[in-house]
């Protein structure tokens, strides 16, 4: 009775109201609800897009990245290919510079070389390799650059002092030793001679021999004793004279090792210049020396020109 009075009590007109308001609430959720997925549907696909953006642009970079490395790689290699190219350039301009600078230095070498061989030249006495002869004579005023006395030992007089070439007596100790080794003694019985000495050694032949002494060799041969590289030897059995001298075993051990030492025989036995002087050797150095026996010639046979060529290396 109670809820039929109360279905009797509500009105028709407020069940429409509260079906509209029901149902305008229901769509109000669906709707919200429609609203919220929707809302989350476009967070969700921004997401993506985000996602995809991102992905893009990562892929994107990383292509730029690969483009400018390759690009990179590319200027590196067209940097490196003209580093090698100037390289290249580099080292032909340093090898023309090298070649340029060792032009130079032989040049200078060849100077230095040519100045050398001058200054020695200009520092050798060219007389000591001169010919002379009747008609060339040294001049009466030369004196040789140095001139030391002859060790007592060597001399075959030894109460009178003899003195040679300082720069040709170690050539000639060192042959009297080697000699002495050998068996053979050779003393010196004259070598350096001063225009005076020889002048008055003339007049003592002149005074002898008359006019017959000029055709001594002592007369041809002073100016070779004047120049102090000549020495006249003796040995054992001539009693201190020369005479003879060809026919001794010194004689002989002077033609076979003279020249070693620099010592040549000036007026060798059928010489066409001056008499046969065994006794008398001069020193011209080794080289020529030793050219001289080799050719089987004697200095006189030879050009002066020829000659000349020696003096560079006359005390070597
Ligand atoms: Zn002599």
């Amino acid at each position: 009775m109670e809820h039929t009075s109360l279905r009797r009590k509500i009105h028709p007109k407020y069940v429409y109201l509260g079906a509209i308001v029901v149902l305008f609430g229901l769509s109000s959720y669906f709707g919200y609800t429609s609203y919220n997925q929707s809302k989350e549907i476009e967070m969700l696909m921004q997401e993506r897009n985000f996602f995809l953006l991102e992905t893009a642009s990562s892929t994107l970079s990383r292509e730029e990245e690969r483009a400018l490395a390759s690009s990179t790689i590319a200027e590196l290699s067209e940097r490196l290919s003209l580093t090698a190219e100037e390289l290249d350039e580099i080292e032909d301009n340093y090898r023309e510079e090298k070649n340029k600078n060792d032009d130079f230095e032989d040049q200078i070498k060849e100077i230095s070389g040519t100045v050398g061989v001058l200054d020695k030249l200009s520092k050798t006495d060219k007389e000591l390799l001169q010919k002379y002869s009747k008609v060339y004579f040294l001049n009466e005023h030369y004196i040789p650059e140095k001139i030391v006395p002859i060790e007592k030992k060597y001399l075959y007089n030894e109460s009178v002092s003899k003195s040679i070439h300082g720069k040709v007596e170690p050539f000639l100790n060192e042959m009297i030793e080697d000699a002495l080794e050998d068996g053979i003694k050779l003393w010196v019985v004259s070598a350096y001679r001063s225009y005076n000495e020889q002048a008055s050694l003339k007049g003592a032949y002149t005074t002898t021999y008359g006019s017959g002494a000029n055709a001594f060799s002592a007369d041809q041969g002073y100016s070779e004793h004047q120049l102090g590289t000549a020495v006249d030897f003796t040995t054992e059995g001539l009693g201190g004279g020369l005479t003879g001298f060809e026919n001794t075993p010194a004689y002989q051990w002077m033609l076979d090792n003279a020249s070693k030492y620099g010592f040549t025989l000036s007026y060798p036995e059928g010489n066409a210049y001056y008499v046969f002087e065994p006794w008398h050797w001069r020193f011209v150095g080794e080289k020529l020396a030793r050219d001289l026996d080799r050719a089987n010639a004697s200095f006189y046979d030879w050009e002066q020109r020829k000659i000349d060529e020696y003096l560079i290396s006359i005390f070597d």
